[in-house]
């Protein structure tokens, strides 16, 4: 696995990359396509790259999750890339980290520790790698991944609320306050 990430990463800082992704996307008819199942946007100028890559494969869904929104040096360019319409770009968090500004068109999504770990106030989803009980919804009444609430026997590809629209999943949760931007 580390060397494969190691070859992804090489890859992304080639000159070559925006065509190459896009080229293999449309080769392969790529309908849902989730950048980094690990890892995370590293620099500006790769987050420019995937802005590139999302603009030309509109026929394309993304969707990611991202904790760099709490990087200054490339905030402006997380928000360009998560308002593209085929981008679904999701703020994340843990108990260690504040919490994400509210911004339009981008929902919220908290990694619980533990059970006890509940997210700090109301945001769009809630993630839980460590889980020894059912739990449907967290505090706040937010929605627990599917997935993770130890009773849904469901797959992403059934479920679609990550990489579906807020206005068109039919979770409950997705904040659609406006404030900044
Ligand atoms: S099951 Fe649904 S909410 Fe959970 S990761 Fe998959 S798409 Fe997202």
């Amino acid at each position: 696995v580390q060397q494969a990430l190691a070859r992804n990463l090489k890859a992304s800082k080639e000159k070559e990359f925006v065509p190459w992704m896009v080229h293999e996307i449309r080769e392969n008819f790529v309908r849902v396509f989730r950048p980094h199942v690990v890892g995370d946007f590293y620099n500006e100028r790769y987050v420019r790259k995937w802005i590139r890559i999302v603009k030309r494969s509109r026929e394309t869904e993304f969707f990611t999750y991202t904790r760099t929104w709490a990087v200054p040096d490339y905030f402006d360019a997380i928000v360009e890339l998560g308002r593209q319409p085929n981008m679904q770009l999701w703020l994340s968090f843990d108990r260690d980290m504040a919490v994400p500004p509210r911004l339009k068109g981008f929902r919220r999504c908290y990694l619980a520790a533990d059970d006890e770990d509940h997210p700090p106030q109301k945001v769009d989803l809630v993630f839980r790698d460590y889980r020894r009980t059912v739990m449907k919804r967290a505090k706040y009444r937010v929605l627990v991944c599917p997935y993770d609430n130890g009773v849904t026997n469901t797959t992403c590809s059934k479920c679609g609320i990550c990489w579906r629209k807020a206005d068109e999943c039919k979770c409950k949760t997705a904040s659609r306050q406006v404030a900044r931007g």
